[in-house]
């Protein structure tokens, strides 16, 4: 049945950035879905197991800045669970200056955060998929700045460039071990990572009158196409970047 196709039951998800905003919902829709699901995130994820129970959720904390955790952060999750079938990489950071004095610091971070190690986590997650002989799904968290430059986040949108153009290159390579790669586009979300924007009135204001649906995206948003991606229904989708928007994209 249609609706079976979105079940997640017995499947062992990992959610990076799972503290907070996009990831803690993200979290959520699986939980909900059946799922068993190994939060990252650098300060603790408490809140969302108070929110998911330990039944269904555990979490490490570890720095993605990194690639040192990624083989902690599988093994973690098969030695907990037995197995696993989704990574989403969902944590990521945003650093604003402007172009012309954007400093190297700010650079490496964010790339190294938001596409580096979204790569190698990636890696070991179809490694661990190829070794279960069992397919399995990845999902990145790309960004409007996947399609679009924006202003005073060169980095940011370098960073969320590659990552849509890693998903396809990945999903080809992998897509004949029943591995899907494909990422979510969200639009403008309101979670920390907007926070400087929803707080900067003009801004604000501009981001708002250009969105036809006319209001900020929250977590909930996303659930939807989260689980689509997760699930047995995306199972001929490959390497495709879905908006999740209120229309943004298509202005
Ligand atoms: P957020 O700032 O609330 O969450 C960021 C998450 O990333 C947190 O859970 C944090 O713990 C984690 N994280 C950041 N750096 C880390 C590190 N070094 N090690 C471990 N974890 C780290 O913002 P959010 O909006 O929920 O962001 C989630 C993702 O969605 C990010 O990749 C962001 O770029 C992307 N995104 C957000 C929006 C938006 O409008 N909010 C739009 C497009 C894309």
């Amino acid at each position: 049945m249609i609706l079976d196709m979105f079940s997640l039951k017995g499947k062992v998800a990992i959610v990076t950035g799972s503290n907070t905003g996009l990831g803690q919902g993200i979290s959520k829709a699986f939980v909900e879905a059946g799922a068993k699901v190994l939060g990252v995130s650098r300060s603790p994820s408490d809140d969302t197991l108070k929110m998911l129970g330990e039944e269904n959720f555990s979490y490490i904390t570890a720095d993605l800045s990194s690639l040192d955790p990624i083989d902690t952060i599988i093994n973690t999750a098969v030695e907990k669970y037995g197995r696993l079938d989704i990574l989403v990489n969902n944590a990521g950071i945003i650093k604003r200056e402007d172009s012309i004095d954007f400093s190297v610091e700010n650079w490496d971070v964010v790339m190294n955060t938001n596409c580096r190690t979204l790569f190698f986590l990636s890696q070991a997650a179809a490694k661990q998929f190829m070794k279960q002989k069992s397919g399995g799904k990845i999902i990145a968290i790309a960004s409007m700045l996947s399609y679009q430059g924006g202003i005073r986040v060169p980095s940011y949108t370098a960073s969320k460039s590659a990552v849509k153009g890693i998903t396809m290159t990945m999903a080809n390579e992998w897509a004949k071990y029943g591995i899907n790669v494909n990422a979510i586009a969200p639009g403008y979300m309101a979670t920390n990572n907007t926070q400087a924007l929803r707080s900067d009135a003009d801004r604000s204001a501009a981001i708002l009158e250009r969105i036809p649906a006319g209001r900020w995206g929250t977590p909930d948003d996303l659930m939807g196409a989260a689980v689509f991606l997760a699930s047995s229904a995306s199972d001929y989708v490959n390497g495709f970047t879905l908006a999740v928007d209120g229309g943004w994209l298509a202005r």
